[in-house]
């Protein structure tokens, strides 16, 4: 069994063909997905989707690229989400992204901060996207101490990634990991222990090697980032499938492996 932590059902490339895309992930066994809500106009998406798969659980957050787009009650909203449905299990993904900077960055510190704010009082762990803005991102954290997240997709350096686990997070790897071009990633995976992987497709985002020419990723390709890992970690794919799936019920509670 293998969870791909983090997806995109509700996006263009997958919605169209969810209840596909969820059969073949059972069939590679990929039994388990979090889908992940980035804004307001996704999250009821989102929790369509839970409904709909008994496999598939959710997380809602705001994603930096949306940061400038939220309403002033945009938080109450998102309670109200929490508070009706169960199968949401994180507060995320939120954090800070400087490469594409659609919204300034002061605005996606707020947002972002009210995020961790929300996760604290729900007791709710968080996923955090962080692109090109390792240290104002890993400044934020350090002052919130939040309990429990992931930094998803990772793809610093391992000077980046010992920053991010001394804080206490998990660590995320996609695709990206088994690309020729990213070496470091695959170094930062290295220094990695076992007990804070997670394993994850940002599909329709990042489809693995093999799997690379096909442009719409989905949540059954999870298992060859996973092949990918084991083999530069020196073990089987059964042991990081053992690893990655018990992370992740510790991380997202235990309703999520049952
Ligand atoms: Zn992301
Ligand atoms: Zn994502």
């Amino acid at each position: 069994m293998l969870i791909d932590t983090h997806c995109h059902l509700t996006y263009p490339g997958l919605i169209e063909q969810a209840e596909a895309v969820v059969a073949r992930a059972a069939d590679a066994g990929v039994t388990r997905l979090i889908t992940i809500g980035t804004d307001a106009d996704d999250h009821p998406k989102v929790l369509q989707q839970l409904r709909r798969f008994a496999g598939v659980f959710g997380a809602l957050g705001v994603h930096p690229h949306h940061a400038h787009e939220v309403s002033g009650d945009f938080i109450v909203r998102m309670r109200e989400y929490f508070r009706q449905e169960p199968k949401i299990l994180a507060v995320g993904e939120c954090g800070l992204d400087y490469h594409h900077a659609s919204a300034p960055r002061d605005v996606q510190a707020g947002v972002f901060e009210a995020q961790l704010a929300l996760a604290a009082e729900l007791n709710l762990p968080l996923i955090l996207h962080v692109r090109d803005a390792h240290d104002d991102a890993s400044a934020i954290v350090r002052n919130q101490r939040p309990k429990d997240f992931v930094v998803h997709c990772f793809t610093g350096s391992v000077a980046e990634v010992r920053t991010w686990l001394d804080l206490g997070a998990s660590i995320g790897f996609t695709g990206i990991v088994t690309y020729k071009n990213a070496a470091h990633v695959a170094d930062a995976c290295r220094a990695v222990p076992d007990d804070r992987l997670l394993v994850e497709t940002d599909a329709p985002y990042l489809s693995p090697v093999p799997r690379r020419s096909i442009k719409i990723n989905e949540p059954a390709f999870v298992v060859h980032t996973a092949e990918h890992i084991a083999a530069l970690r020196g073990v089987t794919p059964a042991q990081i499938a053992d690893v990655t799936t018990a992370n992740a019920g510790r991380l997202f509670g235990r309703k999520l492996t049952a």
